[in-house]
């Protein structure tokens, strides 16, 4: 069988640059671009942060932009899904659809899911109002009504955001007190712009093209509230795509792969991570891109430092 010098798991920024990187070094990568190919800009409309688009660009035209660079320098695409890896031993092996690939090194950019409320009306106004990313998308809510939804870091990070653009920011929590850490809960309970909706729950999204405002329901006692408001951001946390590295890598306690700091080495010699898979606090195309080039460069190093 033979043995690939890079295998490239995932598809999104991270993915892909790391893909130009290794093809661009002769390394012939061969890249599983998953079932949702492309990664989490797929689901964003237009990406205004992402340097070198001065216009702004729409997430799954860049993404079509970063395949074709990919392949142009020889990547092999693989519009596939790995189910199971060996990290056990060298080569690693990797399956896909049941077929046993091998390779010296493995990248790995399966990214994050972002949680999402799980209602049909959210998924009907996504892009039309709702989105999971206030960094991306916040700007287009100038001097209107926003609801965040959740209790933890990410919802104070992204309420306190919004506050630059929106009128007025609503927190919805469905308890009575955050989880987030004492210091970003203060400056969000201090922030004149910011009103914290405490046990609630979203009932009902509504509108008409776009999302127009939001029925919560009280955990409490169940009445309904309703709030009028041109945006929504489910701030509820992220799932790090790591099911099927679980006992092979060193995971943190949520999920997220851990890498050795300033590097992208995992705790298996020659596997190594970027993107949004390894970095909880981030999460920006910009810097998963950016760590897509670290991992690239610290495989061909180690493979190069291995005389392989
Ligand atoms: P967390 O898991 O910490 O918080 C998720 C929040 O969403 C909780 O308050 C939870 O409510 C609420 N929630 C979960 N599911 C639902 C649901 N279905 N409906 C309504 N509410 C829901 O996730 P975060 O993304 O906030 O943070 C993840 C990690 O990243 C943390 O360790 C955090 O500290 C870190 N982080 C650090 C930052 C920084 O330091 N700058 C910035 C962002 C994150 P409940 O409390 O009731 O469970």
């Amino acid at each position: 069988m033979a043995v690939e010098k890079v295998i490239i798991i995932g598809s999104g920024p991270a993915g892909f640059t790391a893909a130009i990187y290794t093809s661009r070094a002769m390394l012939k990568p061969i890249l599983f671009e998953g079932d949702q190919p492309g990664g989490q800009l797929m689901t964003t409309t237009d990406v205004e942060n992402y340097p070198g688009f001065a216009d702004g660009v729409m997430g799954p035209e860049m993404m079509q932009v970063f395949r074709k660079q990919a392949e142009r320098f020889g990547t092999r695409l693989e519009s596939k899904l790995v189910d199971k890896v060996d990290f056990s031993k060298r080569p690693f092996k990797v399956w896909s659809d049941g077929k046993e690939y091998q390779a010296e090194t493995v990248i790995i950019s399966t990214g994050a899911t972002a949680k999402l409320l799980g209602h049909e009306t959210e998924k009907k106004f996504w892009g039309k109002g709702v989105s999971a990313c206030a960094t991306c998308d916040g700007a287009f809510f100038k001097n209107v009504d926003v609801v965040v939804v959740g209790g933890g870091d990410t919802a104070m990070e992204e309420a306190m955001f919004m506050t630059r653009y929106a009128s007025k920011v609503y927190l919805v929590h469905r308890r009575d007190e955050f989880r987030a850490s004492k210091i970003m809960a203060d400056r969000v309970l201090a922030h004149p712009k910011i009103e914290v909706i405490w046990n609630a729950e979203v009932h009902e999204i509504y509108g008409e093209r776009l999302m127009k405002g939001v029925k919560l329901k009280s955990t409490k006692d169940g009445s309904i509230r309703d709030v009028p408001s041109e945006g929504l951001f489910v701030a509820i946390g992220h799932k790090p795509n790591t099911d099927i590295f679980k006992g092979q890598l060193e995971l943190n306690e949520v999920g997220y792969i851990v890498t050795k700091p300033g590097t992208t080495y995992t705790s298996v010699d020659g596997v190594f991570a970027c993107g949004d898979v390894q970095d909880p606090v981030y999460r920006q195309a910009v810097t998963a891109a950016g760590t897509g080039c670290m991992s690239a460069i610290d495989a061909e190093r180690w493979l190069e430092k291995n005389h392989l």
